[in-house]
Order: C-alpha cells, then sequence, then structure tokens
C-alpha cells in the first residue's frame, strides 16, 4: 500500500500515477487519485484492481491540475472494490482523504457521526477520520483545516499514515503519520508526499522523513509547517540528502 502527494507546478496527474507505480512494489489490491484545481470541485477516480486499471478510467484528468495525491490500498476494513477505495471525500464534498493503516476505534466514531445525520459510502475504517474533520470544521468555525485534523486525529487511535486536501484550500496538502512511514520532499516551487522517497528522487534530493506523532502543513506560500499532533508544539524539521 501506499501514498503520493503533489503541489507544485507538474502536471499533478502524472506525478501521482508515476509515484504510484513506484510504490506497486509494496502490495495492493485498489489504486485511486484526487486532484484539486482552482475554481472547480475535486476529480474522483478510483477502482478496485491495479494503477493501470485505474489510468484506464482517469487519463481525461491528465494536465488538468497541479495539486492532487494517490493511493494504493490493502484492504483492512471491507473488501476491496471500488466504492472501499481512497480517497473518501467527506459529506460536503469539500475535504478529501487517503489512508495507509488502521483506525481501531472507527466504530465508535462512526455511530457519533451517524447520530449528527453524517451518511457513510463505504465499509473503510478511513472514511470515519474525514468525516470527523469536516465535523470539527463544522462546529467551530474559528478553527482552520490543519486544526480540524489535529482535533480528528487526537480523538483516533491506531496507525496511520494520511495525506488531506480541502477544496476550500487549493494547494495545502496536510500530512501525519503514526506507525506508518510518510516523507516529504522538497523541491524548489514544489512539494510531494510519498511512503518512502522512491516516488520523488528523480525531481529531488532534498528530503523530510516525518517523525512519529507529527503532522505537516504543506504549501508553496508558507513551505512546511511540522506540529506535534499532541500538542501542536511547532517542530524543526531535520532535512536529510537522498544518496542514489
Ligand atoms: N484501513 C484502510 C482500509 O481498509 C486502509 C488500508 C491501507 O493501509 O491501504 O481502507
Amino acid at each position: 500500500c501506499g501514498i503520493v502527494g503533489y503541489t507544485g507546478f507538474q502536471d499533478a496527474y502524472e506525478v501521482v500515477i508515476n509515484g504510484l507505480r513506484r510504490l506497486e512494489y509494496r502490495g495492493y489490491d485498489s489504486a485511486g487519485i484526487v486532484l484539486d484545481s482552482e475554481n472547480s470541485d475535486f476529480a474522483v477516480a478510483k477502482t478496485k484492481g491495479k494503477v493501470d486499471d485505474l489510468v484506464a478510467i482517469s487519463k481525461d484528468l491528465s494536465g488538468k491540475a497541479n495539486v492532487g495525491m494517490g493511493h494504493t490500498r490493502w484492504a483492512t476494513h471491507g473488501v476491496p472494490s471500488d466504492r472501499n477505495s481512497h480517497p473518501h471525500v467527506s459529506n460536503n464534498g469539500k475535504i478529501a482523504l487517503v489512508h495507509n493503516g488502521i483506525i481501531e476505534n472507527y466504530d465508535t466514531i462512526k455511530i457519533m457521526l451517524t447520530d449528527k445525520g453524517f451518511t457513510f459510502q463505504s465499509e473503510t475504517d478511513t472514511e470515519i477520520l474525514v468525516n470527523l474533520i469536516q465535523y470539527f470544521m463544522d462546529t467551530n468555525s474559528e478553527i482552520d483545516f490543519p486544526t480540524a485534523v489535529r482535533f480528528a486525529l487526537n480523538e483516533v487511535y491506531g496507525a496511520y499514515a494520511i495525506t488531506v486536501m480541502h477544496d476550500d484550500f487549493p494547494g495545502v496538502l496536510v500530512v501525519a503519520r503514526l506507525g506508518s512511514p510518510l516523507a516529504i520532499g522538497l523541491g524548489e516551487k514544489e512539494y510531494f508526499i510519498a511512503s518512502d522517497a522512491s516516488p520523488f528522487v528523480e525531481f529531488t534530493k532534498e528530503a523530510v522523513y516525518l517523525e512519529e506523532g507529527h503532522m505537516a502543513t504543506i504549501s508553496l506560500e508558507k513551505g512546511v509547517d511540522i506540529r506535534n499532533i499532541k500538542d501542536n508544539e511547532k517542530v524543526i524539521p531535520e532535512v536529510q540528502e537522498l544518496k542514489l
């Protein structure tokens, strides 16, 4: 399973699809992609099967956006199917999320959100997380997108590497890690996310490996802001030089 994300000036579709191919060795049963271009809604494509199957249904998204993320799924909760594939999108259509790992307490959160009127399209543990983020934004008008992600992560336990996008914050990627790896590639006016550095070594030799319990907000305007998920304490990133 794997995650790839991109924000910059290149065709995000190409970067994400090629990146997913580099992560195929990790094993997976489904693949998906979401792209965000300014002034339009998310474009999502996902399917059970291989990255080639994803390309077959999504080719027309090529050249449409400079921001996006992709996922290869190794099903833990819910059978491999188109519907259970990631990305998952929140009820209001504004937030998209990809996840590797397991949310152990997804069932209690699902009951809570169902009580509040949320509906679910999949059988995954992951879909509760994207809706929990929406719930925190809906109920706290003063908090921003990364803070809502942080609040949601503090309610779940389990293991995760996630990347999250919000349609109202184009170009911003929020990532977090607990128990699953995630690397950030630092380019010139572009940033990459991936489960390991192989999807982006051809573009940059500088990387930050996100540490356990840390999250990062990544944007072209503000760079990479790393925080401790528990207490929001700022973390000074350690930039690694990738050797090939
Ligand atoms: N637990 C999630 C699911 O079953 C993510 C699986 C993965 O790591 O790819 O959808």
